[in-house]
């Protein structure tokens, strides 16, 4: 008989009611791909927490093993860049949401959606990091391609305490920029100014509708709220600044107005993880490799096992989470 491992199981009943268990699997329950994975590290993103949750349609094959980041160990390939024993990283490209996902001693997926785990890099940095982490080193990049460098003025960053604030405040701050960290939990601003937040000010300060226009207060951002907080960052985004928009934390609306793109040619950068391509994967974790201070990852992440990742998913999508999650598998 193959050996088992132990899975996370969303379910689906003849009512769509859903639901969670955990339950032991072989290697031949796993679905299609070139390469299989033993799963060393996994995290817990929003998005997952949705997942596990039911709270939104993130699941959308039935059953299915969600985590949508692992990192562990080639034990099996036929894809010809990657051999056994290589530890590689995935992030994202459906996993987790239409393919059997991290949360499962073993992992098969295509070879091409895997990166190579960067040099000097555990398994549990990687996904001290993971998904969010790549996603703020994303929106990041995006706003250098834009222009916007430490000079311009400051950037604000918004749902700080949470995991794509928290690496966003980290990489920002080790680049040189004045960062304003906008957080609903005043109570972690020590927190936040030791990641290297400038500033901090209260999630309300942007939570209102917002104005057409406000006053200038920032050269560029990234929001990974969205709705009301996305509007306000854009009003208050100074004359050809740019924001980052890569979450819906706060809501999937942005009521808003074309003001800030037409008076003050202000920037909405869209940022996706998910279906990224490689090219722009491997630069990403090379920054991340180079520009994220790793010592802190201790400060920003907190690790947990297998059996505490249901708790751990409920606890993110009610915004009880400060940082990262990671699990040691
Ligand atoms: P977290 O839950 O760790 O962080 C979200 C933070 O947003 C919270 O910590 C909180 O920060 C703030 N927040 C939560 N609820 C509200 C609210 N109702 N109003 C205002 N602020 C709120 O999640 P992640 O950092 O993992 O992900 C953040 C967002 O980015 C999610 O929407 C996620 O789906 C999205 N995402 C998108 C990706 C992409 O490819 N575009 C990839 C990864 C994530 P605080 O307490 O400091 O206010």
């Amino acid at each position: 008989m193959s050996d088992t491992f132990k899975a996370i199981l969303v379910s689906r009943d003849a009512e769509k009611k859903q639901s969670v268990d955990v339950v032991d699997l072989t290697e031949a329950d796993l679905m299609e791909g070139d390469v299989t994975v033993a799963v060393e590290a996994t995290t817990v993103n929003y998005k997952d927490g949705l997942a596990i949750t039911g709270r939104a349609p993130v699941v959308r094959r039935w059953p299915l093993v969600p985590g949508i980041d692992f990192a562990g160990t080639v034990i099996d390939s036929s894809h010809p860049d990657w051999r056994k024993g290589d530890h590689v990283i995935l992030n994202g490209w459906g996993v987790g949401e239409t393919h059997y996902g991290a949360y499962a001693g073993r992992a098969r997926v295509k070879g091409d959606w895997l990166v190579p785990l960067p040099e000097g890099m555990s398994a549990h940095d990687a996904m001290a990091v993971g998904t969010a982490g790549y996603t703020a080193m994303l929106s990041v990049m995006a706003l250098e391609r834009h222009g916007i460098v430490p000079d311009r003025g400051p950037v604000v960053v918004t749902g700080a305490a949470g995991g794509v604030g928290s690496v966003a405040i980290s990489i920002l701050s080790s680049l040189g920029y004045h960062v304003i960290a906008s957080t609903g939990r005043n109570a972690e601003s020590p927190y936040l100014i030791d990641l290297g937040a400038a500033e901090v000010i209260s999630r309300e300060e942007l939570s209102q509708p917002a104005k057409p226009l406000a006053k200038e207060r920032w050269a560029g951002g990234v929001d990974s709220v969205g709705s009301h907080t996305l509007a306000n960052v854009l009003s208050m985004t100074s004359y050809g600044g740019a924001i980052a928009a890569c979450g819906l934390a706060g809501g999937m609306d942005l009521p808003g107005s074309v003001a800030p793109f037409i008076l003050r040619g202000v920037s909405l950068l869209g940022i996706d993880s998910v279906m990224a391509p490689k090219p722009v994967r491997l630069e990403a974790w090379r920054r991340i490799g180079t520009d994220l201070d790793l010592k802190k990852l201790s400060t920003l992440s907190r690790t947990i096992g297998f059996d505490g990742i249901i708790a751990a998913a409920h606890d993110i999508v009610e915004g009880k989470v400060r940082g990262r999650v990671v699990v040691d598998m």
